[in-house]
C-alpha cells in the first residue's frame, strides 16, 4: 500500500492492521543482523544514533561526505560565522559509538533482491535492513547561466566560495557592489536576505569601505514563503522592508550573466547573486526507478511504516510524506523508523507512521523570529529566544549535551580567511566572550 498525498488515510484506517502483519521488520529481525544506513545528514546521523545507543544491531553508514551539515545554520555561516555552527565532522558526532562504522562513498546502484548497494568505488555494501536518507539537490530549472554564475550555500565549499568572492569584490575595487542579489523567497532565502546587510555592514568595516549597497530579494510567487501563512508572510515582508531589503515578488528569474540578472524582462546589475531557491530529489532514486515507485515532484512512495521495498525504509526528504523537506521531519522519520527496528527485536510488531507537522521558526536578523506552531504565528524576540533553544535542541539532538552546549555558546563568533578582516573580527570576537 503506497502513499503519498493520501498518506492521512492509510496510517488512520483499519487497513493498517493486515499491512502490520505483512510488514516486512517482523519477528525474522535478529541482535546480529546489520543496519546499512546510506546518507549522514539529519535523517541517517539520528537513525544511527537511536539504534546505537540501545541496540546490538551492528550499524554501517556510507555517505559521501565526511561532515554533518546543520542546515538552519548555513545561512549565519554564509554570513561570517563559524563553520563549527553548521558543519560537524561525522568522526566528532560518533566518537563514542564503537558500534558504528562509517564509509566515504558515493552510492550509485542498489540491488533489492540482493539485498546490496554499489558504491562509485565500485564496492558493495550489504544490509538485512535499509534506510536511506539521501537528502534532496539544488534545482537551477535550467535558468540561462544560473548554474554557472550564482553562488549557494548548501554546504562548506559553497560557502567558502561566495565568501572569497564578496572579499575578493571589495578589496579588488576598494567599494562594494551596488546590488547583491538573493533569489528564492522560501526559508533559506528569507533568513539570508535578513542576515546579508549586517555582514555588509561588518566586510564594509573591515576593508573601510563606505556602506551603500542595496539587498534585492527576488521571489516568483506572490508574497514571501508562499508554503506558509499569509500572517506569516506579511510579518516577514514588513521585518524585511525595515531591515532595507527590496522585496521583487511575482517576478521571475529569466538568466544571468557575469555582470547582471535579467527579471521578468529588467536588468540588474550584480556582481553577486545568491541562488536558494530550487531543490529536486537526489537524482539517485530516477536512476534506479526499477527499485522504487516516485511521486510526481521525484520523492520515493512508502508504505505505512516508511517502507519503498522490503527492508527498505525511506525518511527524511526523500519521502514522499506531507512535511518532508524539514530537518525535524527527517528527525521525526528515523525516530520512528529506528523505534520499529527496535520493537522487531522485542518481537513486536511495528507501529504505523503518522505524520506530525512542525513547528517552524525562521529568523530574520538579528533578535527577531517569526514561529508557526500548529494555528499559533507570532514574531519577535520571543520568536528569536525559541529559536535560540531549538538550536541548542538541534545540536543535542546529534551530539552528546556538552558538546552541544559548547557549540551553541559559541554560536556568535565570526570567522573569516581575510587577512584584512582578521584583527577587527579578534576584537570582536574577544569583545563577545568579555560581554558574555
Ligand atoms: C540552506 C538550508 C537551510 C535549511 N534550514 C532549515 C531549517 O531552518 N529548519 C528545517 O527544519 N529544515 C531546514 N532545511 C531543510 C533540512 O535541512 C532538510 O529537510 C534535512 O536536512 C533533511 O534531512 P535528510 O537526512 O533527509 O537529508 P540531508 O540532511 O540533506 O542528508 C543527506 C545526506 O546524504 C548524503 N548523500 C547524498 N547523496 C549521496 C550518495 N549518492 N551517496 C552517499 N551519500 C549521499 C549527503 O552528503 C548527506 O550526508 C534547510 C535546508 C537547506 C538547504
Amino acid at each position: 500500500m503506497l502513499f503519498g498525498a493520501s498518506f492521512i488515510h492509510h496510517s488512520t484506517t483499519m487497513g493498517f492492521c493486515s499491512a502490520a502483519k505483512s510488514a516486512i521488520i517482523g519477528s525474522n529481525m535478529n541482535t546480529h543482523q546489520h543496519i546499512l544506513i546510506a546518507g549522514a545528514g539529519f535523517g541517517g546521523v539520528r537513525t544511527a544514533l537511536q539504534l546505537a545507543r540501545s541496540t546490538p544491531y551492528k550499524i554501517s553508514i556510507v555517505t559521501d561526505q565526511a561532515d554533518f551539515r546543520y542546515y538552519p545554520a548555513l545561512y549565519a555561516t554564509a554570513t561570517g560565522h563559524s563553520y563549527n555552527e553548521s558543519i560537524i565532522p561525522l568522526d566528532e558526532i560518533f566518537a563514542e559509538y564503537p558500534n558504528v562504522t562509517i564509509e566515504y562513498d558515493r552510492i550509485t546502484q542498489i540491488d533489492t533482491s540482493a539485498k546490496h548497494l554499489t558504491g562509485e568505488s565500485g564496492k558493495q555494501y550489504t544490509y538485512d535492513a535499509l534506510v536511506m536518507a539521501l537528502g534532496v539537490v539544488t534545482n537551477f530549472f535550467g535558468i540561462e547561466g544560473i548554474e554557472k554564475y550564482a553562488y549557494g550555500i548548501k554546504g562548506k565549499s559553497d560557502i567558502a566560495d561566495l565568501k572569497a568572492h564578496l572579499h575578493k569584490q571589495i578589496a579588488e575595487k576598494e567599494q562594494l557592489d551596488d546590488n547583491y542579489v538573493i533569489i528564492g523567497g522560501g526559508p533559506t532565502g528569507v533568513e539570508l536576505s535578513g542576515a546579508f546587510g549586517a555582514y555588509l555592514a561588518h566586510l564594509a568595516q573591515c576593508h573601510d569601505v563606505t556602506l551603500r549597497s542595496k539587498i534585492h530579494l527576488i521571489e516568483a510567487a506572490p508574497r514571501l514563503l508562499p508554503r506558509m501563512t499569509e500572517r506569516t508572510s506579511a510579518l516577514v515582508e514588513k521585518r524585511l522592508k525595515d531591515l532595507g531589503v527590496e522585496l521583487h515578488l511575482g517576478v521571475k528569474v529569466e538568466s544571468e550573466t557575469a555582470d547582471a540578472v535579467m527579471i521578468s524582462g529588467e536588468s540588474l546589475n550584480t556582481h553577486t547573486v545568491v541562488w536558494t531557491s530550487g531543490v529536486a530529489n537526489n537524482p539517485f532514486f530516477k536512476e534506479n526507478s526499477s527499485s522504487f515507485t516516485l511521486a510526481p515532484n521525484g520523492r520515493v512512495q512508502v508504505d505505512a511504516f516508511l517502507q519503498a521495498a522490503p527492508s527498505v525504509y525511506i525518511i527524511g526528504d526523500n519521502a514522499a510524506t506531507p512535511y518532508s523537506g524539514l530537518a525535524q521531519t527527517a528527525l521525526y522519520d528515523a525516530d520512528f523508523v529506528a523505534g520499529n527496528l527496535k520493537r522487531a527485536l522485542r518481537q513486536q510488531a511495528p507501529k504505523a507512521y503518522k505524520a506530525k507537522k512542525p513547528p517552524v521558526v525562521i529568523p530574520v536578523g538579528s533578535n527577531w523570529s517569526v514561529v508557526e506552531w500548529g494555528s499559533l504565528v507570532f514574531a519577535g524576540f520571543p520568536g528569536s529566544l525559541l529559536r535560540q533553544t531549538a538550536d541548542l535542541i538541534g545540536y543535542q539532538d546529534i551530539l552528546p549535551f556538552m558538546k552541544a552546549l559548547r557549540l551553541w555558546q559559541s554560536t556568535s563568533h565570526i570567522e573569516e580567511e581575510c587577512d584584512d578582516c582578521r584583527a577587527p573580527i579578534e576584537e570582536k570576537n574577544a569583545r563577545q566572550v568579555r560581554h558574555g
